[in-house]
């Protein structure tokens, strides 16, 4: 399949990788919007929040608690930090597979642009 996130989990384009799991993948965003900004994929394919299912549970759940200890290791557990995942076009959704922007490193805005 012709997706660009499929291609780093399965490490055919390359990527700076912070956390890797059986299932999961966190990799530094090649476009950064805060001086923490890493983005956690599912290695398997999923379009997005739409095409979530029952069954991936586990595997969301895991997606959390990689970015609690992601955002511990780079240290923004205490400052603070954001995790996001864009759905659709309104929110700016650019890439067509589940991924959860962590952001730290400097003061955000509320609410979002
Ligand atoms: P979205 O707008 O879909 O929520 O976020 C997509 C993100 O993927 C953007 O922040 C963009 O910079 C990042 N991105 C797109 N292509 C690549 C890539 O090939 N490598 C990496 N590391 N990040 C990418
Ligand atoms: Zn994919």
């Amino acid at each position: 399949m012709d997706c660009v996130f499929c291609k780093i989990a399965n490490k055919e384009i390359k990527s700076n990788v912070v956390f890797e799991s059986e299932k999961l993948l966190a990799f530094l965003d090649v476009n950064p919007q805060a001086p923490v900004h890493i983005l956690i994929v599912p290695k398997k394919h999923i379009a997005g929040l739409n095409e979530i299912e029952t069954a991936d549970r586990e595997l969301l759940c895991d997606i959390q608690l990689a970015a609690r200890d992601i955002a511990k290791k780079q240290n923004i557990s205490k400052t603070g930090y954001r995790l996001v995942a864009n759905s659709g076009p309104d929110a700016g959704q650019a890439v067509g597979h589940l991924h959860y922007h962590l952001l730290g490193g400097r003061k955000f805005g509320w609410p979002p642009g």
